[in-house]
Order: C-alpha cells, then structure tokens, then sequence
C-alpha cells in the first residue's frame, strides 16, 4: 500500500479535487481509468472468509485504533478485528476513502465507525458523519452500533428515516449530534425543509451497503445528498457484490479509493453453509413448506416470499397450523417491523415470513434455516437471503422450493454459485401426509386474507396501505423503502 500517493489525513484539503460529483461521465473517463488501475495495485482483497481471522491476528490497538475506542470494543466484547476490520481500519486511518465488499455480519459497522469516531475524538464537531443505509432496519442497526461503539465518548447519534413523523427527526437535527443514519429518500426531504439544517460541516460520508441503495432506486436521492455535502471529505463505500452501478457510484463519489474485501468470488458463499433444492409441483409449495417447517421444528427459521401478500398469507396459514410466525415486509408500520424483528430476535416467534426487505443488512443473530419459497429474481439477492444463516463459523442450511416455473430462474442461481446443489431428500407420501391440514389452513387462511385486504382498503390513502385492488395489483404488493 505504499504507492506514490501522498497520504492524506481526515482534515487534510487537497490542493485539486479530482473528482467532481456532478462530472458526468463521459469527462470523467480519464480520472476513472486512473482510479480503476490504482485501485488495482491498492487491492488487498483476500479469499478470506469474512468470519474468519485474518492470517496474522491483530489487536484493535495494533490496528491504530485509540485506547478509548479499544476499551469500548472490548466492552461489546471484539476481542479481536474481523477480516474487513482488519483491512478497512488501517487504511481509513491513513485518511483514504475506502471501498470495502463485505456482507453484513462481517463486522462491517464497526469497520467504518472507528475511525470515524477515532477522527472525532481528534476533532470534535457536530455533523461530523453521515451513514447512509437502505432500510430501516438497518439505520436502526447502524445507529445502535454507533451508540455502541461511542457509549464513552458521549456520541450524540441521529437516525433519520421513512415512516416516522418528520418533527421529532427535525428536532434530533437541531441538537446537532455527531453522527446521522439515514435512509437517502427522508434526508433528502430534511436537507429541503427542515430549517437550519445543513450539511455543510461534514467531513465523513459512509454509503453502507451501496449495491441495495442502488437496486432500490436511490440514486437520485444519493445524487442530490453529494451536492449539499462538501467534496472536501473522506467517503466510504460498502458492499456485498461490485455492480456496474455501484463501480459509477464509486467513481463519483470517491477520491483514490483503496479496496478492501473479504471474498474473492462475486458469489460466495461459506462452507458451513449446505445448501439444497427441492423440486414440487407448484400447487403443492403451501405442502411442502408445511412439511419442512416441521422437520426443522424447534429451529429458526427464515421464510422468504416474494411479495407482500405471500408473506402475510404465509405467516396466517402457520400459524394456523400452530407455528409461531410472524411476517415482515415493508408495508408494515415501522414500529410494527421493529416488533417483529424483536419478537423474531427475541425468540418468541421461531419463524419470520419475509420479503426481501428482510434479507439484507439485518442482523438476526443465529438463523438455523432460510427456506426460499419464492425464489429471488436475481442472484445477488439469492446471496443475500442465505447469507442469513451460517453466520460467524456456525453452520445452517438453506432449502430452494422449484417448481415446474422456476426451473430457469434456479438454473441461474446455481449457475452464478458455480455449483450444482443437491436435492433434499423427502418421501412424497410422508409430505403428502400434511395435506389436509394445510387445505384447511389454506382455506382458513383465504378468510383472513381477505379481511385483511379489506381492512387495508379501507386505509388507502393512509400511509402506504396500498391492497384491496384487483388479484393482479394484490399479487405484486412488494415491499418499499423510504
Ligand atoms: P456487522 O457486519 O457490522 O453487521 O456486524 C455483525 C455482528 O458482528 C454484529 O453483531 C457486531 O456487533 C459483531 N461484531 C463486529 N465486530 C466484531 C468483532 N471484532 N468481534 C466480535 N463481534 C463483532
């Protein structure tokens, strides 16, 4: 990494700032190559898998982390960095924009936040860093980790997101605290309207989880938070998976970056992780899922559906049939999200029904079994759900429901995994044994379904409550972010 690039520190103000946000990219192609080719020789991307140590452990302390911060990870008990902690840290506190690939659950918060927070405790101020997340849940997240992690220095943290009234956020704003969580759509509308507010002192950007906030149309927004913060910044950029669009974010956005990542495939997943399929006849998904939410009894479980109805839908007919389940999706007040994630984290429900606004970025500790009862549309998404289990060196088990409509789709998936999984083994006659208890859910569940519409119908207008349509309109009710 000792390249000939002078190195920078936090507060440091460039003589030229090679890269201009609102350069389209057409003339930025010269400064993209030059990027492109350093970030090359930078790269210190490893096959390491992210849970694991890196091949020389380290302290915090070894890394350059401070004592007081060294304190607070030893009082969340990090005994040691993770493998992106390891890569990012040392190279973030060199004052270089960083591009780091890791998946949630690498460590990757605290991967960001300590040299931030390290960079605030050598100069503090107000609205000093901005973290900017694709949902909710994961600001939520995001914030606790900062709060976590800045307990002893007396951090004042703001997260700003959809779905909540915007006065108290606005309130949160003007004490000034150091540190803001934001979904992009809800800052972008403070940044608009909310008096006094401004980012103009910023000295740290983070864009967590880059290829979602692009997959879920925040480009725009992002684009519109880069012209009210300074380019005179340090900018870190995470991601699970390196998309073109995330490659023109980067390059927009970030000065010089330095790579760092904790795998080597686009598609990876670990090794304790066992993955299956299992081919049914698609009038008989309800069945089959019945039949291997018994066999995993006891488990946790994550269901994954593609849409909102599904997973509500879902969520009646088990608990119907006495499991304990509870749905998650976007149509979902946020408070009512949080309650089931806690009930799910908790323990007192085994089985989250999801859309895919539950496969990225939480962190649900200890996820037995991923069930995809809708397969994803894409591969990345497919990593991400099944990223959910097999966590931090424990194993877990993923199981794909085919049917005769999937076919291709799956062939996708295994295609981009570069394997071939195995089917799991079922006796037809003994998943066949479930059947009449699941019609009778079904049937039970239809009822509830339908009032359940009803109810949402009669809130349209409200907030995002958007059912009660036609059967076309109910079945593509999808989850979405603000
Ligand atoms: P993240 O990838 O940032 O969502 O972190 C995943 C989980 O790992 C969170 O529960 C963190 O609190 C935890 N974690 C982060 N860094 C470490 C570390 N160095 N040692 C142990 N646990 C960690």
């Amino acid at each position: 990494m000792s390249g000939p690039k002078r190195q920078k520190t936090a507060h440091d103000a460039p003589a030229k700032r090679q890269n201009e946000e609102a350069e389209d990219s057409a003339s930025q192609s010269s400064h993209d190559a030059h990027t492109e080719e350093e970030s090359a020789t930078l790269d210190v991307a490893s096959t390491a898998d992210a849970t694991e140590a890196p091949e020389e452990p380290k302290t915090f302390k070894e890394l350059g982390i401070v004592d007081s911060l060294c304190e607070a990870c030893e009082s969340l008990n990090y005994k040691r960095p993770t493998a992106i902690q390891a890569k990012a840290i040392p190279v973030a506190l060199q004052g270089r924009d960083v591009i780091g690939l890791a998946e949630t659950g690498s460590g990757k918060t605290a991967a960001f936040a300590l040299p931030i927070l390290q960079a605030l405790l050598e100069k503090p101020q107000p609205l000093f860093g901005l973290v900017l997340a694709p949902t909710r849940e994961l600001a939520a997240q995001i914030g606790q980790s900062f709060e976590a992690l800045g307990a002893l220095i007396s951090l004042r943290c703001a997260v700003i997101v959809g779905g909540l009234d915007m006065v108290p956020q606005a309130i949160a704003l003007g004490k000034k605290p150091h540190i803001i969580v934001a979904t992009p759509g809800r800052l972008v509308d403070h940044l608009e309207k909310t008096k006094g507010f401004s980012l103009r002192s910023l000295k740290y950007l983070v864009m967590d989880e880059a290829d979602r906030l692009l997959d879920m149309d925040f480009g725009p927004s992002i684009d519109k938070i880069l012209k009210f913060i300074p380019r005179e910044r340090r900018t870190y950029l995470f991601s699970a998976t390196l998309s073109s669009k995330v490659e023109s974010l980067q390059r927009a956005s970030l000065r010089d970056p330095v790579r760092v990542s904790v795998s080597s495939s686009k598609y990876q997943t670990v090794s304790t992780l066992l993955q299956h399929y299992i081919l049914v006849p698609h009038k008989r998904k309800d069945t089959y899922l019945i039949y291997l939410v018994n066999e995993f009894a006891g488990k946790s479980i994550i269901i994954f559906t593609r849409t909102v109805f599904e997973t509500q839908r879902i969520a009646i007919l088990l608990r119907t049939l006495g499991f304990g389940a509870i749905p998650l999706h976007g149509q979902l007040s946020q408070s009512s999200r949080l309650g089931a994630l806690n009930k799910f984290k908790g323990g007192s429900r085994e089985i989250l029904v999801a859309t895919d606004v539950a496969a990225r970025g939480l962190d649900i500790p200890a996820v037995d079994v991923v069930l995809n009862l809708d397969l994803p549309q894409d591969s990345k998404t497919y990593i991400h759900r099944v990223g959910r289990t097999a966590r931090a060196g424990k194993s877990g088990i993923a199981i794909n429901i085919v049917t005769q409509y999937d076919v291709e789709i799956y062939q996708r998936i295994e295609a981009a995994l570069g394997k071939k999984l195995d089917a799991y083994p079922t006796e037809k006659e003994e998943v066949m044994a479930f059947q009449s208890r699941v019609e009778e859910a079904q049937r039970e569940a239809r009822i509830e379904m339908k009032a359940f519409l009803e109810n949402k119908g009669k809130g349209k207008g409200k907030g995002k409550a958007k059912a009660g349509g036609s059967k076309r309109r109910r079945d593509n009710m999808d989850e979405e972010e603000g």
